[in-house]
């Protein structure tokens, strides 16, 4: 399917009626005008690339000078029109956004420094201004759907980044369909056994449970409305493909497509929180909940910021269903991550304080590293433990939660809290239980550490087990002091009179 300006603008005017698609209108005419006779590999005019980019980004609500960089993005190299034409014809916002991408797009290391380096730049434009991400995932989706006309060693590379890089930073900005959308584009370059194998087996067992749901949601539509609980909207949503296969892979189910209860789940809408939670009790006493299933992440959300109710149910004939009830504004937050909120975001930056910028917190400790750490390696390694695997989120006594990686330890929420906390800590409770310091944390524990002031240094031995990288360099560094204050010490002995030189 071929972009089409008058798309895109007919999507701006959905999201908002009132728009002024002027400048826009500009920004399309300009590219346009300046790739032409320019072909993509693929032999499409070069204008269908920035054109689709700008697309998928107004349908997720952006704002309009991200619409404009997105359709400009490629200009400055691919041109010869330079940034500050840019500038001069679309102000400076605008150039910073297409100046940012042009910066990531240019790397000239190859192999892990290449990748460590391409994160480094990927963080650094989060924290300067997150649209350029935004721009970035876009100008990635695109290019992987015309991946097919490039060689295979190309192909492999883009899709591999894609899986290992651009789609966890996807996911950690809470844009979920973006995320699903990017790994199942690159799933089939890099995993194409699974992805013959899955796209075999999985469509008669999607087809089957699309039936079934109509029925489920009747039932359903019936008893909500009994209940008078208008729900927005109860509709099908399937799985996407690429994480339906790392779900079978996992021992637990061991490719068996039948153990799989959610390759389509029920997903219900509706107007507020209260209706969220009367509609689980509805659901509840229609069909019997599996035990162990039901995540309320309304009053614990996601490491991300997602928020919604899950259970999973015997339902009609005994099918086993997932179900999923949120309110309109979680499921936009959780389809579009921060871009949902962007329109009322000024000048690149969300407010101190504010959700969006908790929401962005864990970059800016990223970038902190990236000063702390110079090897390559150990920096990817760091990023590969803070960033990309599940989080866990832990309690303090007052309830604060506090976000750490999966096989945190009482020593890594210590040092998190703050650097004297980990220096001083002798022992800790988890859900008021004294607890070794090598116990591993689960979500929603509570801990409480418990300090000696007369502590002065951190035990090397927690090396072992500290998990974070904060932690893990103080420890380390303190470590070294002490080394030295004991040589200086041992030294100062032998110089010291009546004592022998050792
Ligand atoms: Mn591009």
């Amino acid at each position: 399917m071929k972009p089409d300006f008058q798309e895109l603008i007919k999507i701006i005017k959905v999201n908002d009626p009132q728009a002024d698609t002027t400048m826009i209108q500009l920004a399309f005419e300009f590219a346009a005008k300046a790739h032409e006779g320019q072909l993509r590999k693929s032999g499409e005019p070069y204008i269908n690339h920035p054109l689709g980019a700008a697309i998928y980004l107004a349908n997720l609500k952006v704002d309009n000078n991200t619409i404009i960089a997105a359709l400009l993005h490629d200009v400055p190299e691919e041109t010869k029109i330079t940034l500050k034409e840019i500038k001069n014809n679309f102000g400076d916002e605008v150039a910073n956004l297409v100046g940012g991408i042009t910066k990531l797009g240019t790397l000239k290391y190859r192999g892990i420094e290449r990748y460590a380096e391409n994160l480094r730049r990927m963080f650094l434009a989060i924290s300067q201004d997150v649209r350029v991400i935004f721009i970035k995932l876009a100008d990635r989706l695109n290019n992987l759907q015309t991946l097919n006309a490039l060689p295979h060693n190309k192909q492999l590379r883009i899709a591999k980044e894609t899986l290992e890089i651009y789609a966890p930073i996807a996911n950690r900005l809470g844009m979920g369909q973006l995320k699903g959308d990017l790994e199942d584009l690159a799933f089939p370059f890099v995993y194409p056994d699974d992805y013959k194998w899955l796209t075999k087996i999985l469509p008669t067992k999607k087809q089957e449970q699309e039936i079934y749901l109509e029925d489920v949601k009747k039932i359903l539509d019936k008893e909500l409305t009994k209940n008078n609980i208008q729900p927005v909207s109860v509709h099908g949503r399937a799985k996407h493909l690429y994480s339906l296969c790392q779900k079978l892979l996992r021992p637990e189910y061991n490719r068996d497509i039948s153990k799989i209860y959610d390759i389509v789940a029920l997903r219900i809408i509706v107007k507020d929180i209260a209706d969220c939670y009367a509609t689980l009790g509805i659901v509840h006493s229609l069909w019997k909940p599996l035990p162990g299933r039901i995540k309320d992440y309304i009053a614990q959300p996601k490491p991300n910021g997602y928020q919604s109710i899950h259970t999973t149910v015997w339902a009609e004939r005994e099918h086993i269903v997932e179900i999923q009830i949120r309110t309109q504004e979680m499921h936009e937050e959780a389809e579009y991550g921060i871009t949902a909120h962007w329109q009322y975001v000024e000048k690149g930056k969300p407010q101190e304080g504010s959700r969006l910028s908790k929401q962005l917190s864990w970059v800016n400790e990223v970038l902190k590293w990236q000063k702390e750490i110079k090897d390559s390696e150990k920096y990817l390694e760091a990023i590969k433990l803070e960033v990309f695997p599940t989080r866990i989120f832990v309690f303090t006594p007052n309830g604060d939660v506090i976000d750490l990686p999966e096989g945190a330890t009482p020593i890594d929420f210590a040092f998190h809290i703050h650097t004297d906390i980990g220096m001083h800590c002798v022992g800790a409770k988890i859900n008021e239980q004294l607890v070794g310091l090598d116990t591993v944390l689960k979500s929603g524990d509570m801990i409480e550490i418990i300090i000696d002031k007369h502590r002065k240094t951190p035990n090397p031995d927690w090396l072992k087990f500290a998990k974070t990288s904060a932690a893990r360099s103080k420890i380390k560094s303190s470590a070294k002091i002490q080394d030295y204050f004991n040589e200086a010490w041992e030294t100062a002995k032998g110089l010291m009179p009546g004592r022998k030189k050792k």
